[in-house]
């Protein structure tokens, strides 16, 4: 309780001096009415000091909502404060414990599909779920200002996104892990491992590979799976490609 009250504390000073204080009031009573610890809301950082690519909105256009399955959204190609997809619906198996209600969406194909994959490891005997989808522009803010305040700026951004740098703002991606589990717990289990091998067969990619990081500009992330359908899964993973080298993106 006292830890929350601290992180509260630094993160209410840390978004009011960037202005965003009422944005952020609003995001902590959401989270707050939702029963959701807010240092655990945001995620445990404990992690790297890998590539850091600093990027300023400002350096790159920015993308309007879309409903192409293979948008690139990454440091380099930000979207909008507004871009929401209009067919987010929420994924049942969640990880209650984490984020907010919105967070559980993803887009319907999406939803769909990560269904279908958690039905698929359990029927191979591991117990997987959501933990965060969609992430709008604010809650993104919120998150990488948390991590940003605790641990600087430029080590949080080599795993978490700037707002509007977020591929979780298209409704497109997740996070998954196992029920009750850390984030990074989840690297090196075998639920990790099943992840890896068999997400493309249900239209996934592992978005952040860990021979990839110069290309994403994100350290290794075991948990962050991108939807883009089965043909293009199959063949990026086949092959051993990101999704920027796929579609030919690399600036
Ligand atoms: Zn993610």
């Amino acid at each position: 309780m006292k830890l929350k009250t601290i992180t509260l504390f630094i993160l209410m000073v840390a978004l009011t001096a960037c202005g965003r204080g009422r944005e952020a009031a609003q995001i902590e009573q959401q989270l707050v009415s939702e029963g959701v610890e807010v240092s655990q809301a945001a995620e445990e950082p404990e992690v790297p000091q890998l590539p850091v690519m600093e990027t300023s909105l400002e350096d790159y256009p920015l993308q309007t909502a879309t409903d192409d399955v293979l948008v690139l959204v990454n440091k380099t190609h930000p979207v909008t404060r507004d871009y929401v997809a209009d067919d987010l619906v929420t994924v049942e198996h969640c990880d209650p414990s984490v984020g907010t209600a919105d967070t559980k969406k993803m887009r319907k194909t999406a939803a769909d599909a990560i269904e279908q994959l958690i039905a698929g490891a359990a029927q191979d005997g591991y117990t997987l779920c959501m933990r965060t989808g969609y992430r709008s522009y604010d809650y993104q803010d919120y998150l990488f200002n948390s991590y940003a305040a605790s641990y600087g700026e430029a080590e949080a951004n080599t795993y978490s996104a700037r707002p509007g740098q977020s591929e979780h703002q298209t409704g497109w991606c997740c996070d998954v892990g196992i029920p009750g589990w850390g984030l990074t717990a989840f690297d090196d289990t075998p639920e990790a491992a099943w992840v890896a091998e068999n997400c493309w067969k249900y239209g996934f990619i592992l978005r952040y590979p860990a021979n990839k990081t110069d290309i994403t500009g994100y350290i290794y992330e075991s948990w962050h799976i991108r939807y883009v359908g089965l043909e293009v899964a199959e063949y990026i993973t086949e092959n051993g490609l990101t999704l920027e080298e796929y579609l030919g993106i690399l600036d």
